[in-house]
């Protein structure tokens, strides 16, 4: 017998509801070069209303494609709520991908339009031969100067649109938005999102054990909205009401930072660990506190104990999450378990924290992928499924990164005690996390084996104390002789980002193998001689 619920969707949608008919007093704030720009939520809405009309206008159909590549403000907010609530599908573009990662997760997702702010087009111009499906460029500008042919401006096109768009019936299981992974080894990954699987996401980071979003905070997003939907934080703030901060793109300035949040009564900080090493850093030296934030929302990379215990010493308790693109990406949170003593708190706050509601975790062997028990030293993959969970790629990418029995391989090497905590010890995969932003070093090492002079190279992250982690590379030579350090530097800076370029280039003979003959970086990583100057 079936229950007699209201077999109600769970759509993005009822975010348009309440924003429009509850959040009236609630605003989303962008600091901008000329000033705080500030909306208020209906007055948000009715201008995705106006949007969405005009996508539609542009072509844009059920499932169509929406591209954005934009920073974290109030029009990027604005495509957040008009493409999914209009049954489209918005892409978020990560501007800091090599060109030729760009266009191919553009073209991979079949983007129509791309919506974009001005100061980023020049990513886009340099690959506008290479993305033939994208049939129009929209720009976003405060002076509507596009400053691209052929492209339109944004208040232009929505200006004469009506704000009453008619919003369609939409299955909950509708995809809504789609991010793709960092691309440990080829092209990168597409995570398609649901209707369903981003409100119960979105209901989760209200949960008083994961985020505890409530109407009284007010979130500052420092991770940009094109990472993994700033965590979800937007639709969360949509519906709890909660009023959100957005840096636009002086994400990383301490002194903007610490404006900001005291300007407008910050509750709520949330990005990687390198913004907030920053922070503290500015904090330390202007001695200005920051009294209104409950606490800062740290994830992406492990949290390293100098900062959980620099931040305590400014006032500022760092909540320490785990999570991935896969998973939308709340995974698990580090809070502090009621039966933990005081003064023994910090093994928790340190570790990557328990499964958040409706997630499951288990360890898998990492020979045998038998389960893996809970004692706090055992290490296996970390293994995850949920409602918010990936369950496949876009057009089935990577099926290995799924087990037989549904649950994804998160390529995370970790240890789970018996209260459930997990601690990262490795991971799988070997990205390299600098500043947030992933690096792949089986690309790297793809790149620098081609130069003539170079037999094998492999590539690992040292830590850093800015950046969390930069790429050190080592190098066997061909019979040539080896390449100079600044040879293989120019010959890299071409083909990358300059972000990507390793720090150090360390000449060895042989790179370590595991048995079956892989580059065994484990043991290059435990022989490995810090950083110079770190
Ligand atoms: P991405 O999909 O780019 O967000 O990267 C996800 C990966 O970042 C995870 O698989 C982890 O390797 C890493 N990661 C995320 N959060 C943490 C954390 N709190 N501690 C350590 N690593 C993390």
């Amino acid at each position: 017998m079936n229950g007699l619920v209201g077999d109600y969707p769970l759509t993005l949608q009822h975010l348009l509801w309440r924003g429009e008919r509850l959040h009236t007093h609630k605003e989303i704030i962008t600091r901008r070069e000329q000033g705080i720009h500030r909306i208020t939520y209906p007055a948000m809405i009715q201008r995705a209303a106006r949007l969405a009309g005009a996508l539609r206008r542009l072509g844009i159909g059920p499932e169509g494609r929406v591209g954005s590549l934009a920073w974290n403000n109030w029009r990027h907010m604005e495509l957040y709520y008009a493409v999914p609530c209009m049954g489209s599908v918005l892409h978020t573009l990560n501007a800091r991908l090599h060109p030729d990662q760009l266009a191919y997760v553009i073209e991979d997702a079949q983007d129509q339009v791309i919506v974009v702010d001005r100061s980023m087009l020049p990513a886009l111009e340099r690959i506008r031969d290479r993305i033939p499906g994208v049939r129009q460029i929209v720009v976003m500008s405060d002076d509507r100067q596009p400053g691209l042919e052929g492209a339109l401006d944004y208040e232009d096109l929505i200006e004469g649109e009506s704000s009453e768009f008619a919003w369609p019936n939409l299955d909950e299981r509708q995809a809504c938005t789609i991010c793709y992974t960092s691309g440990t080894t080829g092209n990168p990954k597409g995570v398609l999102y649901s209707h369903r699987s981003q409100l119960l996401h979105a209901m989760a980071a209200l949960a008083a054990d994961l985020v505890s979003v409530s109407e009284q905070d007010v979130i500052l997003p420092v991770v940009p909205m094109y990472h993994v939907n700033a965590w979800g934080l937007p639709y969360a703030a949509g519906l709890s009401g909660a009023n959100l901060v957005f840096p636009d793109r002086f994400l990383a300035d301490g002194q903007v930072l610490c404006e900001l949040t005291n300007d407008e009564r910050v509750t709520i900080l949330a990005g990687v660990p390198t913004i907030w090493m920053g922070l503290l850093q500015y904090l330390r030296q202007s001695g200005k506190r920051l009294p209104t934030v409950r606490f800062v929302l740290c994830g992406g990379s492990a949290a390293p104990p100098v900062l959980i215990e620099g931040m305590d010493q400014v006032g500022l308790t760092i909540l320490h999450a785990w999570g991935m693109t896969e998973t939308s990406p709340l995974g698990s949170v580090a809070r502090v378990g009621s039966w933990i003593p005081e003064g023994t708190t910090m093994a928790a706050r340190l570790s990557q924290g328990r499964a958040g509601a409706l997630v499951e975790v288990r360890l898998a062997d990492l020979s045998s992928d038998s389960e893996v028990p809970w004692d706090g030293e055992s290490i296996g993959e970390l293994q995850c499924r949920g409602p918010w969970v990936a369950s496949a790629y876009y057009k089935h990418a990577g099926p290995d990164r799924f087990t037989d029995d549904g649950w994804l391989r998160t390529g995370d090497v970790a240890s789970i005690d018996p209260d459930g905590y997990i601690r990262l010890v490795d991971r799988t995969k070997d990205v390299i996390k600098s500043g947030g932003e992933g690096i792949s070093s089986v690309e790297l090492e793809g790149l620098i084996m081609a130069h003539p002079k170079v037999r094998e190279a492999a590539v690992i992250g040292l830590p850093h104390p800015k950046w969390s982690e930069r790429p050190v590379a080592y190098v066997v030579a061909g019979d040539d002789g080896p390449p100079s350090a600044e040879e293989l530097r120019e010959f890299l800076e071409a083909k990358v980002p300059r972000y990507w370029l390793p720090d150090e280039i360390r000449f060895i003979d042989e790179v370590p193998k595991t048995s079956v003959g892989k580059f065994d970086k484990r043991a290059l990583r435990e022989d490995a001689v810090p950083l110079t100057g770190v």
